[in-house]
């Protein structure tokens, strides 16, 4: 199904009210300096997936002194930067980091690409990603669709409290419709909407009477209706294996060499850890020197 825009919808009005707003309040966050590499930009956007943006800027700044470029990072060793990544969650992410500088290197000459293919094609680089760099490393006319985005175009445009529990094809349409024609202006629009999502048009307690698109937006109008599309469940984390897979790793990361079984996760209900370090083993989070001793990846060498 597509969306098509209302005809209610003056764009170009939206986006000179949207520009003007982020003009004034967008956040100096360093990987918006124009100065700011693709690598740099690339790093920001698998960073703040699934992490608050006040915890990935002290890391990105960590990463980028310690790994300016691809080519710093993909010699680096895995255990290395599973340590890094500290404790911005999904650790998965620094490994498929590593493998992107890695296949930058090997295929790009160790430039990021621009091409939304190669990026796509790169380890841990999906589409959301892709679209990004080639928005805001390269000012590419990309279609950027994250939770905010989703969030704010459902209001302004289509009236409803929330977007759908997932992404669909439908939003996409609606986030190209809304794109601009020039590509510069497309890629700020993007980050735009991104920001109004963040700072105003929250999720749970969203500042319409501060909003630059309050007399524009469809769901403000219509007097805020209440959400009554499918139950949204929050994500529980306490006493989950993702909850104790982080206490493994995050026990890991504070030696400098290996740990005993006992010590990874004191506490612990035992055939969860167990189920746990078997997911990380197999995910190349940790490495097992022998039945009860585990190490981060790379530093087996080291520990025996
Ligand atoms: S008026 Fe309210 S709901 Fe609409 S975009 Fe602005 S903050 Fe969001």
């Amino acid at each position: 199904m597509s969306v098509s825009l209302p005809s209610a919808v003056d764009v170009q009005s939206l986006h000179e009210a949207v520009f003007d707003w982020y003009a004034v309040h967008s956040r100096p966050l360093p990987w918006r300096d124009p100065s700011c590499s693709p690598w740099g930009v690339l790093l920001s956007e698998v960073m703040a997936q699934q992490t608050p943006l006040a915890r990935v800027e002290p890391a990105w700044h960590e990463w980028m002194s310690r790994w300016p470029t691809p080519a710093d990072l993909a010699r680096e060793s895995p255990g290395e930067v599973v340590r890094a990544w500290g404790r911005l969650g999904y650790p998965r992410r620094a490994l498929r980091l590593r493998e992107a500088a890695v296949a930058i290197v090997e295929r790009h000459g160790g430039a990021v690409p621009r091409d939304q293919g190669q990026l796509l094609a790169l380890p841990g680089i999906g589409d959301y990603t892709a679209a990004a760099v080639a928005a805001f490393a390269f000012g590419d006319r990309s279609v950027v669709v994250d939770t905010n985005v989703r969030r704010v175009e459902a209001r302004i445009v289509s009236g409803l409290a929330q977007a759908a529990p997932s992404l669909t094809r439908a939003e996409v349409d609606l986030a190209r419709d809304l794109l601009p024609v020039v590509d510069q202006d497309a890629a700020v629009w993007n980050v735009a909407v991104m920001e109004l999502g963040a700072l105003v048009c929250t999720a749970r307690a969203p500042r319409c009477e501060e909003c630059p698109v309050r007399s524009r937006c469809a769901w403000n109008v219509a007097g805020r209706p209440a959400y009554d599309g499918p139950v949204r469940r929050g994500q529980r984390w306490h006493g989950t294996d993702r909850q104790v897979r982080g206490i493994i790793v995050q026990a890991l990361r504070e030696v400098p060499a290996a740990l005993g079984r006992g010590d990874l996760a004191p506490g612990q209900d035992a055939q969860q850890v167990d189920r746990c370090l078997a997911g990380l083993i197999e995910d190349g989070l940790i490495e097992p020197l022998s039945d009860d001793r585990f190490a981060l990846p790379g530093h087996a060498e080291v520990t025996r």
